[in-house]
């Protein structure tokens, strides 16, 4: 018998609904039944369930997927009733029960609705339930939802310290190159911590507001590792692919967590908050930062996008664009306009003479 683990898994609505939306029962069948069985080898599980909107769209009988976000939302409110209807079904049919929890980035954004919601979950975990999450898409609006399942699931997985973290999806995991368009493309089985998929292009979550695709399962795998928790992208259609996750076989791609896990506070900085501008700094701090673990200075920063004030979220990028950091900035964007490039002794007393302070500072490349 394997040692018990925490299991939060994730699957998107292609691989639940058709293009019209209508639900695919079969799907979340096995999928009700493999999460009977983990459980039942003593492993608990949190799952993570896109498909609201889009059960939305058949429950409404549209000809196709409207695209305006008013219209999404309300779709979304009628579709996630009729995907817990069948959760609770294929659950309880097995006698477990569901239970539904809706969240909003200001759940991971403020920390006590961070601890509220964490408090809940594990609340239903020792009541036995299986906590079936998914974005209050009728509520969290254009501007501050994540829209991305993905990055839900790896946030929850690093509040609830999981051991595993699995989204499935219509893909056999990760491969060398598009498995559609190049015959010579091939599945990646192992990624470790250290490899440079994990470091590169890691500021595109904070953008990525579109769901699905690989570039959103790459940054949730990414956010599981500095979390500790080890990923697994695999197909949903795979037999058995729950179980066989659980035991640590192969089943897709495997993302190697990292021994360092990051703080709450550093985690949120680095992959759940919205970035609200970018600082690109020189060489000389880009060494600083990544290398020596300082703090970043106004000496170091040759650039300055956006309007963002005290205490946002922005990315730090080198000379060639590449996000090497995010962290919550001590100055406003006009301020640190006119003090950009200056050395300490130049600065007036009364401003901050670190524009993100080490603490506040999570470096990703
Ligand atoms: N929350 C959305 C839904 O249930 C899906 C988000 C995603 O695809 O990641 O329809």
């Amino acid at each position: 018998m394997t040692a018990a683990v925490r299991i939060v898994v994730k699957i998107g609505t292609s691989s639940l609904t058709d293009e019209l939306g209508v639900i695919d029962e079969q799907v979340i069948e096995s999928l009700c039944e493999q999460i009977v069985r983990t459980r039942d080898l003593g492993h608990e599980v949190v799952l993570v369930s896109s498909g609201a909107v889009s059960a939305g769209v058949a429950a409404l009988g549209l000809p196709a997927r409207p695209t305006d976000t008013p219209t999404l939302q309300a779709l979304s409110a009628a579709g996630q009733s009729r995907l817990m209807e069948v959760y609770n079904r294929h659950l309880g049919a097995r006698g477990v029960v569901a239970a539904q929890v809706l969240l909003v980035p200001h759940d991971f954004i403020d920390r006590r609705q961070y601890l509220h919601a964490r408090h809940t979950l594990v609340r239903l975990l020792e009541l036995g339930c299986v906590p079936i999450i998914n974005e209050n898409d009728a509520i969290a609006n254009d501007e501050i939802r994540y829209g991305d399942n993905d990055r839900i699931a790896a946030l929850v997985a690093h509040s609830l310290s999981a051991d595993l973290l699995v989204l499935l999806t219509d893909t056999a995991g990760l491969y060398t190159s598009d498995p559609r368009t190049d015959p010579d493309a091939r599945l990646i089985s192992r990624v470790s911590a250290d490899d440079p998929l994990l470091a590169v292009s890691a500021g595109r979550s904070g953008s990525n507001r579109g769901s699905g695709g690989m570039a959103s399962k790459l940054a949730a795998a990414r956010t599981a590792s500095f979390s500790g928790v080890r990923a697994v992208i695999a197909a949903a259609s795979r037999a058995d692919v729950l179980v066989e996750a659980s035991k640590d076989l192969d089943v897709g791609t495997t993302f190697m967590p990292n021994d360092r896990k990051l703080s709450a506070r550093k985690l949120w900085i680095g992959f759940a908050s919205l970035v609200e501008g970018a600082i690109t700094v020189d060489d000389g701090a880009v060494r600083a930062l990544t290398e020596w673990g300082r703090s970043l200075l106004p000496a170091g920063v040759v650039d300055v996008r956006g309007a963002f004030v005290e205490e946002s979220i922005v990315e730090v990028r080198d000379v060639h664009g590449e996000v090497i950091a995010r962290g919550m900035v001590l100055c406003d964007a006009d301020t640190l306009r006119t003090i950009k490039g200056k050395r300490t002794g130049d600065l007036p007393a009364e401003i901050a003479h670190e524009v993100v302070h080490r603490d506040d500072l999570v470096v990703l490349a």
